[in-house]
């Protein structure tokens, strides 16, 4: 396997220790203890670090709890604290129904019309996301369906047990539940060893869950490369053997996922795991082509993961990118090269613009920032600003000319000055607009 020249991988993170806890003790309450027999549960204390757990997640946990339901944080935000790190949201999930939380919480709205999910709503725009336990679609029994006269709608939003929730997840790290009270970890599917090991495994045959949902593709490298974990080698192959089916994939989910391999912070070891595996010629061949004929662009493939390690330092040291700056950051090359030489350079980027709508449903508007950020660059390489600084995708054209020069071993001064010089002539941000690097909460898919 060809490794990454310019990784600069991290030191892993420590772990917290976790030990496996006898059954439930025998002073708890025999509903808690009996909760989950049978089911094959693995029981761990895991006290995980409490300033880490966001309060009103907690809140909204303990609240369930005292009204007689289960309730547990799940997901990313379990796998995030066991590996130390801090999470970027908390998703908790019960039995009680959408229409049960909405009875607990005033600030609670219930969303979704496949997937009907509880948003319990705090201050600052937090949204801790509620989801009643769900099975894996096809035993469909129109008991357990919410509406029988839509069955073939709700047919994969079948509500069901902790255990049968857990094993629908998609990675047996992403699949671990917490128990607030006790401070334990309930694990069906031998989470908590891949968390220690550091390794992606599917519940269930990797082939077929992805085939089931190829975005799940997308995630086991974005999950490989922003925690640092290693994909299982039957995963590995997995995707490499199945990475045509991402063409049938929802291609707005996939470009949802594009962007999140770019913003998290890894999107240089996202990349090129994309296109080591093989994802890349599929979703973006041009740039997997061009990547591939590295010899020919002489240092073209250094340059292009040069300019995705400063896009990653960008996001240290700022925050959150905004995704034309990513998107241009991402296709920089690859418009250069099917612009460069030809007659109507204006005319050809359209072009290629437009096949990404088509392909990975690049949105129009995303697509028209790009297009004005690279047709302004050139002339701003050359220092002639003229009328840059009133476009409203000057900051942005100077961002992605940074990391251009960056990944070039370049000096950045140009850019600092032009930075300095326009300061004042900045356009007021267009009023109603959400900057699109604003935190949102995007659906859950099954
Ligand atoms: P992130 O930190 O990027 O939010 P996450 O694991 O929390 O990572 P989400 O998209 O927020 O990812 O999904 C929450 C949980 O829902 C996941 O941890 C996983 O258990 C489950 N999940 C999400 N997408 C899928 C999918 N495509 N197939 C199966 N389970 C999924
Ligand atoms: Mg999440």
């Amino acid at each position: 396997m060809r490794r990454p020249r310019n990784s600069n991988l991290p030191a892993p993170p420590e772990l917290p220790s976790f030990t496996v806890a006898s059954d439930p003790s025998e002073d708890e309450p025999a509903d808690i203890a009996e909760r989950h027999a049978g089911t094959g549960l693995e029981r761990h204390d895991a006290p995980l670090d409490e300033d880490l757990i966001d309060p009103d997640a907690a809140k909204v946990v303990r609240r369930l709890e005292r009204a007689g339901y289960q309730a547990y944080l799940v997901g990313g935000c379990v796998r995030d604290l066991l590996l130390n790190w801090r999470p970027k949201d908390f998703d908790v999930a019960t039995n009680a129904r959408p229409e049960d939380v909405r009875a607990l919480f005033r600030n609670c709205r219930v969303i979704g019309r496949r997937f009907r999910l509880a948003h319990v709503l705090f201050g600052g725009g937090k949204v801790i996301e509620v989801a009643t336990f769900r099975r894996n679609p096809g035993v469909t029994d129109a008991s357990e369906v919410e509406d029988v006269d839509d069955l073939l709608i709700r047919s994969d939003n079948v509500f069901g047990e902790a255990h049968e929730d857990a094993l629908r997840r998609d990675f047996t790290i992403n699949a671990l539940f917490y128990d607030l009270d006790r401070r334990q970890v309930l694990d069906w599917c031998g989470g908590l060893d891949d968390v220690k090991g550091r390794t992606i495994r599917t519940i269930g045959d990797a082939a077929v869950r992805f085939r089931e949902d190829p975005v799940r593709m997308l995630r086991a490298i974005k999950f490989a490369a922003r925690l640092d974990l290693g994909l299982h080698p039957v995963v590995y192959d997995a995707i490499v053997a199945n990475r045509h089916e991402l063409a049938r994939a929802a291609k707005p989910r996939i470009f949802e996922e594009i962007l999140r391999l770019l913003r998290g912070g890894a999107a240089h070891r996202s990349m090129w795991l994309l296109w080591e595996m093989g994802c890349m010629g599929v979703l973006l061949p041009e740039l997997s082509a061009l990547l591939d004929d590295v010899e020919a662009m002489e240092d073209g493939g250094e340059r292009f993961f040069k300019r995705l390690t400063a896009l990653d330092a960008k996001f240290r040291d700022e925050g959150l990118v905004d995704d034309v700056t990513l998107m241009a950051t991402l296709l920089y090359d690859a418009i250069e090269e099917a612009t460069t030489g030809v007659r109507d350079p204006n005319g050809a980027m359209l072009d290629y613009l437009d096949s990404l709508v088509e392909r990975v449903s690049l949105p129009r508007r995303i697509a028209d920032g790009v297009r004005r950020i690279m047709t302004m660059t050139p002339r701003l390489l050359q220092g002639r600003v003229g009328r840059a600084p009133r476009n409203e995708y000057f900051v942005p054209a100077l961002d992605v000319l940074e990391m251009v020069l960056v990944s070039r071993g370049e000096s950045t001064q140009l850019v600092d000055r032009m930075r300095r010089e326009a300061a004042p002539a900045q356009p007021a941000p267009a009023q109603g607009r959400r900057p699109s690097a604003w935190p949102r909460r995007t659906p859950r898919h099954r």
